[in-house]
Formats: structure tokens, C-alpha cells, sequence
């Protein structure tokens, strides 16, 4: 059986979500760039709609709905707002994470206050020197009596100056690689936790920058998942991660192509609607249908992920070609909206500079083409692993 259609629970789900989008976050979406803070207040109404806790389970205050169901949130709270999708995608690749992997008092601790959107909790595995090459970190986190002791820089961490806690990644047997990582929650209250905020292009509300690590103790307790397995358990949230921020991409996209194809139809030269000339309909329905076939390589990859199936090459395809096909999209209806578009007054510029940032956060086109090629060349003919020799 092939089916391409929502179950009915899902389409409701997803009118709500278009209503809200429309109603309250389009309307508002410059404003949080144009003043530089994080709209923490739409975070707790995430939670209020039940969007932060799709991928927590009920009795942590979730609603442990599939991924298909948390893709139609990420896609339709894109078109509102796509720095809000942040919530969607972090809260998601989180709560499963701490749900997967955490002691139960961990759980309780966070995951309901995740749901709720009362708590904001960032992942920081980039550092300075380590970035595509995510092994390749050098913070530390070093065991001493019932506590670890961390130390280290973490960089281009989203939330950074919002976030109530961090996923941190961190060396605890530097001899062993990538098979020497371990993950941690790590409160941002805690002594010798500093972090600071950069001044990016675009995902200004998401408020990026470095978080400083010096001598911070965390309890044992909080380490998520077996020591240094934090890679091969944790990671593989990321492949759920790269699907949502495909379908965030492409609901910032799809909006943008809704408010040109007005323009379109209502601004005239040389006496007819821009609309009648084919130099301005094709490139729109060129990214109409590289957004539509982007699209429901999401969804199927979600539906994977959901039935157990493999999906990591779905994902990273969908991570490399969706914030790709979306940025020139909607460097395309910029254009084509003429001279006002490249003005503040409208939202195609932000969202040009919004969508920018996911081409490289989360991995970027190059680091997720390795992944596909590892999975349909063959792993024995990766870059970073020993020279092919024939
Ligand atoms: C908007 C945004 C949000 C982010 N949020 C987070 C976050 O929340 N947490 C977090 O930990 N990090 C975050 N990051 C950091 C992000 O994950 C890294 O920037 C990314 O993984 C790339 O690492 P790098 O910047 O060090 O680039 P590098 O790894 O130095 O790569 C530079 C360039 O070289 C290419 N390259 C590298 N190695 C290879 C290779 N072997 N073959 C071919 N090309 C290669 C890369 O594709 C890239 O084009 C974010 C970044 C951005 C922009």
C-alpha cells in the first residue's frame, strides 16, 4: 500500500497551526530581528499549542505524536515564523534524546518544562576547531569522585543567551576519537558556564553564540546515554533534526512564493499583470515543484524514522537540497517583488538571511553529501577515514 495522505488528526493539526501562524506569528516576524530579542512568550505558546512536546511522551507532559505529525508543525510554523522553528526542531531532537537516553530524574527535571516551553534547552557539539569534523573536539569532561568536571569552548551554538540548559558534547577518553564522546545536560546557571552572544546575518532571534565551559562540575546524573557513546547514541537525533529543518525551510519558501504570486497577479507593466509574462511564472513554478518533491522526501523520511526503517540518507538529502532549494526561492520572489522587496518593510530579506543559517547549521551541504555517499558508495571510500588504496 502506497498513501500519501494525513490522517484527519493530522490536517486538523495542521489548520490549526496555518490559523496561528497566519494570524500571530507572520504578522510579527520582523519585529523580533528588528529588536534583537528571543520571543521566549511564543515559545510558551508553542507549549500551550502542544508543538514543543510532540516528540515527549504523555506522562512527561508530551503528547508523543509521530514524526510525521511534528514535520507539519515544523512546515507550517515556517510560514509564520521561521526562527520559531527552532522550537519545533530543538525541542524535538531533545526530548527524544533526553527521552531515549537520561535517567529518570533527568527526565522529570526537563522534559515537562521542554513541553511547556517554561525551559529552553540549546545542543552544543561545535567548537572552534571542530566543526564538520564534529570528532574532532577537544572540551573535556574529566571524572572526578561522583562528579565530571568540564572544560572547553563551544561555538555557533543556537540559543545561546536563552538557553536555560545545554546538551553539551564533550571528550571522556580523548585517546578514543569519536568513540570517546559523551553527552551531558548542563544547566546554564551553573558556576563557569559563560556564554555570549554574536552579531549573525540572520536568525537574530535565535540569539547564537559561544558558550564557555571552566571547571563546571555536573553530578554524574547527568551524563545522557553510556559514557563515550554520545556519538552513536546521541546523533541520531540529528536525522531527525535535518528532516524538520527541510520542512521549516520549505514552509518559509511556500510563503514566500504565496505572497509573490499575489504580487505577481496584482502589479502590472506595459499594460498586463506580471503574472502573464512566463519570465516571471517559471522560476515560480520552478521552486513550486523543487519545493513540493523536497517536501515529501521529508515526509517519507519521517515516515521511516516512525516505522523503525533507516533513514539517514533521506534525512541528509533533505538537509542539504531544503534550505538550498528554499534560499533561492526566495532570493527568486525578492526579485521578482522589485525594489520594495529589498527594503526592511517586507519580510523576503530576513527570510533570506534566516534561511542562510541553516545551510550550515545542522551540517552543512558537504558534510550531509558524506553521509549519503558513505551510505550509496560504500564506507570504505570516505575522505576522513583511511585512504581508498586499490
Ligand atoms: C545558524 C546556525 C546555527 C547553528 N547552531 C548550532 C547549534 O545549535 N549547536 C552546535 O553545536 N552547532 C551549531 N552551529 C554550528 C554548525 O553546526 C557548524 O557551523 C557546522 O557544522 C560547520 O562547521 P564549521 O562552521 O566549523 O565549518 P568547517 O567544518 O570548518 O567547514 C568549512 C567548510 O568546509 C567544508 N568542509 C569541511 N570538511 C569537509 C570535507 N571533508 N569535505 C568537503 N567539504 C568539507 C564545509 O562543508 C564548509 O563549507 C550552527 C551554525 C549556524 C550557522
Amino acid at each position: 500500500m502506497l498513501d500519501f495522505s494525513f490522517t484527519e488528526e493530522q490536517e486538523y493539526f495542521r489548520k490549526m497551526l496555518k490559523d496561528f501562524a497566519k494570524e500571530e506569528l507572520l504578522p510579527n516576524y520582523t519585529k523580533w530581528d528588528r529588536e534583537g530579542i528571543t520571543p521566549k512568550h511564543l515559545w510558551k505558546k508553542l507549549g500551550e499549542l502542544g508543538v514543543n512536546g510532540l516528540r515527549i511522551p504523555v506522562e512527561y507532559g508530551g503528547s508523543g505524536a509521530d514524526c510525521v505529525t511534528t514535520g507539519v508543525a515544523a512546515e507550517e510554523i515556517g510560514r509564520g515564523d521561521f526562527n520559531l522553528t527552532y522550537a519545533v526542531m530543538l525541542n524535538s531532537l531533545i526530548g527524544e534524546i533526553i527521552n531515549n537516553h537520561a535517567s529518570e530524574e533527568i527526565k522529570n527535571d526537563w522534559l515537562p518544562e521542554i513541553a511547556s516551553g517554561n525551559k529552553i534547552v540549546g545542543i552544543a557539539i561545535t567548537e572552534p576547531d571542530a566543526g564538520t569534523d564534529a570528532g574532532g573536539i577537544k572540551s573535556s569532561a574529566e571524572r572526578d569522585g561522583d562528579v565530571f568536571v568540564l572544560n572547553g569552548e563551544k561555538s555557533g551554538i543556537s540559543v545561546a543567551v536563552a538557553a536555560d540548559a545545554f546538551l553539551v558534547f564533550a571528550k571522556t577518553d580523548p585517546a578514543k576519537g569519536n568513540r570517546g564522546i559523551s553527552a551531558f545536560i548542563v544547566p546554564s546557571d551553573l558556576p563557569g558556564v559563560e556564554c555570549k552572544a554574536y552579531e549573525d546575518m540572520g536568525n537574530i532571534p535565535i540569539g547564537r553564540g559561544s558558550v564557555y565551559l571552566n571547571d563546571v562540575e555536573v553530578p554524574e546524573e547527568y551524563l545522557i546515554g553510556l559514557k563515550n557513546k554520545g556519538f552513536s547514541q546521541v546523533m541520531n537525533g540529528f536525522d531527525l533534526s535535518r528532516l524538520l529543518i527541510g520542512l521549516q525551510c520549505t514552509g518559509a519558501a511556500m510563503q514566500s512564493l504565496d505572497e509573490t504570486i499575489e504580487h505577481v497577479k496584482n502589479r502590472e507593466s506595459f499594460g498586463s499583470p506580471l503574472a502573464t509574462y512566463q519570465g516571471v511564472s517559471f522560476p515560480i513554478v520552478t521552486h513550486y515543484s523543487k519545493l513540493e518533491m523536497l517536501k515529501w522526501q521529508a515526509y517519507r523520511g519521517l515516515w521511516l524514522r516512525d516505522q523503525g526503517l533507516k533513514h539517514s540518507k533521506e534525512s541528509s538529502s533533505v538537509k542539504w537540497l531544503g534550505p538550498l532549494y528554499s534560499q533561492e526561492a526566495i532570493h527568486d520572489c525578492l526579485l521578482l517583488n522589485g525594489h520594495y522587496a529589498y527594503t526592511k518593510e517586507m519580510p523576503l530579506e530576513q527570510r533570506l538571511r534566516d534561511v542562510i543559517g541553516l545551510e550550515i547549521g545542522d551540517g552543512t551541504a558537504q558534510a550531509n553529501q558524506m553521509v549519503i555517499a558513505k551510505e550509496i558508495i560504500g564506507k570504505e571510500y570516505r575522505s576522513y577515514k583511511t585512504p581508498v588504496t586499490k
